[in-house]
């Protein structure tokens, strides 16, 4: 379970040792959404980044070790960590974590869920972090989903497809709906595929970002198909525009067999 932190290696999730032991007969099935290190057994710095002679002394050190901010410090999530990155050298790679306060009791998870979203969310967006860790939601298994969601919203591990919508206005010539939940149906087991549902051709290219596929709305009915920000098929019908979305992925090697069997439960 030794994993490389910092630079460019993935960023990892944490876990503790209580939630490890929670999950420990599953671990092996739980596929994307494991647990990668245990906080107990990696050797982290909890450092107060105001305490200057504290920073001095991690700065002063050749050897990387791995940091966090302490707990209980009566910082901002997002701040603290800010302020640690500024200061500590970039040899040392940084735990982040959703909460400076975990709760000891259980929580709403909604209540877990924002403001993991946006401390850690906001942290890895703006470069900051090699690995983090959930304390707000205490069911083990929702603390991880919540983890892998927040990399892949950041866009940090893209360990599922990954969809570009377009909000729907007047100009959308088709149910955006339905077609995305359908497209999702058929698509959502593909790793680290981008792909977009634009409704209409005046705005949709331009906003689907850097997706690998578009599906956009050519005219009332006809749908046109997009490989980054090429046009590659025109007016195909609606009712067969999700199969030539298919045939497309497959025709660019991005395409492979949805898994036999439920995934489980974490
Ligand atoms: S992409 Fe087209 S349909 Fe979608 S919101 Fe923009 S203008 Fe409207």
């Amino acid at each position: 379970m030794s994993h490389d932190l910092g630079g460019d290696h993935t960023v990892r999730v944490f876990t503790t040792q209580e939630r490890w032991n929670a999950l420990a007969h599953k671990i092996s099935a739980m596929g994307d959404f494991k647990p990668e290190i245990i906080l107990e057994k990696a050797s982290v710095m909890a450092i107060d980044p105001r305490d200057e002679a504290a920073i001095s002394a991690l700065n002063a050190d050749t050897q990387p070790s791995l940091i966090t901010v302490a707990d209980g410090l009566d910082l901002e999530v997002i701040h603290a960590f800010r302020e640690l990155a500024f200061k500590a050298d970039p040899r040392h790679p940084i735990l982040l974590k959703d909460t400076l306060h975990p709760p000891s009791d259980d929580t709403d998870f909604i209540d877990a869920l924002l403001p993991a979203a946006m401390n850690i969310g906001s942290l890895l967006c703006d470069g900051i972090g090699d690995a983090i860790l959930i304390r707000g939601e205490k069911a083990p298994g929702q603390s991880l989903r919540l983890a892998y969601n927040i990399l892949q919203a950041a866009g940090t591990r893209i360990f599922k497809t990954d969809y570009v919508a377009c909000p729907s206005c007047g100009r959308t010539l088709f149910n955006l709906q339905s077609t995305t939940q359908k497209i999702r149906a058929a698509t959502g087991h593909l790793k680290g595929v981008r792909i977009a549902v634009m409704g209409c051709i005046v705005n949709g290219p331009g906003e689907m970002a850097d997706a690998d596929f578009g599906y956009v709305g050519g005219a009332p009915n006809k749908i046109n198909l997009y490989v980054g920000k090429t046009a590659v098929k025109f007016n195909i019908p609606e009712a067969e525009a999700v199969e030539r979305l298919i045939d497309l992925i497959k025709e660019h090697g991005k395409w492979i067999d949805a898994p036999v069997g439920e995934p489980v439960e974490v």
